[in-house]
């Protein structure tokens, strides 16, 4: 039974080389939240891969690229330059140079990420980028085809999910909290679509990578989920 620690057991998980966890997953699975968790347990960096599409999507939505017009997103993507830089341990995202980690969490540009991550353009570009920082360095990273394509021989690949339902009310409490006005009936609708759109998707779908090893977070604490990720690093790194 593992308890909550930053052992030397760990930290000698993190010192072993340069190695990669993947965790993939539908949104509102916790992926981002456990990540980064994780990542700070084993003292090494957490890489937000839907955050490098959200960006490219601001930039299509302030160049007023129709999401349809497939032709369009990958003409425009070619002027974006994608980039992240760390502030505190945060994973800060950047476009052209400017700071936009505070301008891609709208509804407007979930949704534009959600159509333009299709592109394979934009895919070629941000997968190139990714591979190169997990190169580089000992990292967590998440987002929808890290196991499967990005890094396909990451030393620890975890497929995290949960019942739509649930992570439909994770994401209304989180607006509510926030004082926003919403609905759980129309969040649940647009985390199905969402999710439909990106396991369909021709290139890279999301799906649990063969070797993935699956949690279902649906009946579990963030903690509990922390401590179940924390061994299987530990199993599968340490052996
Ligand atoms: O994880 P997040 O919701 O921030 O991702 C935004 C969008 O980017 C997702 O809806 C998904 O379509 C896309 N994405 C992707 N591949 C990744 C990460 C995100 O296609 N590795």
């Amino acid at each position: 039974m593992l308890s909550k620690r930053t052992s030397d057991n760990e930290r000698d998980i993190a010192m072993k080389k340069v190695f990669s966890i993947a965790i993939d997953g539908p949104a509102g699975a916790g992926k981002s939240t456990i990540a980064k968790s994780l990542s700070k347990r084993l003292g090494v960096i957490y890489v937000d891969t839907g955050a490098m599409y959200r960006a490219m999507a601001l930039y299509l939505i302030r160049c007023g690229v129709d999401p349809e017009n497939a032709t369009a997103i990958s003409d425009k993507c070619k002027e974006a330059d994608i980039s992240i830089a760390f502030e505190n341990g945060m994973q800060q995202v950047l476009l052209n140079g400017e700071n936009v980690s505070g301008l891609i969490r709208t509804e407007e540009v979930s949704s534009m990420a959600s159509k333009s991550s299709v592109n394979p353009d934009v895919r070629t570009k941000l997968v190139e980028l990714q591979q190169k920082l997990a190169e580089k360095e000992a990292l967590v990273m998440d987002g929808r085809d890290i196991g499967t394509v990005v890094l396909p021989k990451a030393e620890v690949k975890i497929y995290l999910t949960a019942s739509s339902a649930v992570r439909a009310k994770r994401r209304y409490d989180e607006l509510k909290a926030k004082g926003e006005d919403c609905e759980l009936a129309q969040i649940e609708a647009d985390i199905i679509e969402r999710d439909h759109r990106d396991m369909t998707r021709e290139i890279s779908p999301l799906k649990q990578a063969d070797d993935a090893v699956l949690v279902d977070t649906s009946d579990m604490s963030i903690e509990e989920v922390e401590e179940k990720l924390v061994s299987i690093v530990e199993e599968k790194i340490n052996g």
